[in-house]
């Protein structure tokens, strides 16, 4: 028996949320920027540039978010017998692939049917 999935997925979790942070400072950062233009994006390449960098931002940041809730999801049944437990069809999911991806809530198969 190992340690567990808790430490890795806390240490996940504390990342995941010193990066939310440092997007979220960013992106204020970005908007306060922008609001000191009275230029119209269009034709200003500045504003071109920052638009396009604030997108890049928030696509992280909702990459980050969506992986932090996958995260904490996974911590709550980490404690819990369903954890590492298939939630399609039941099977257990092979340590190497709960190894490389703790989040993950189903087998190999179930996966692939899912898209996921
Ligand atoms: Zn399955």
């Amino acid at each position: 028996m190992t340690s567990g999935p808790v430490p890795r997925l806390e240490r996940e979790r504390a990342e995941l949320t010193a990066r939310i942070t440092r997007l979220d400072e960013t992106l204020a950062g970005l908007r306060s920027d922008r609001g000191s233009e009275t230029a119209d994006d269009e034709h200003d390449p500045e504003g071109a540039t920052l638009s396009s960098e604030w997108s890049r931002l928030a696509g992280l940041r909702a990459d980050a978010a969506r992986a932090l809730r996958e995260t904490d999801a996974a911590l709550a049944r980490a404690t819990t017998a369903d954890y590492g437990v298939c939630v399609d069809c039941g099977a257990d999911i092979p340590p190497a692939r709960l190894d490389a991806r703790p989040t993950a809530t189903r087998c190999v198969a179930c996966a692939e049917k899912a898209g996921a």
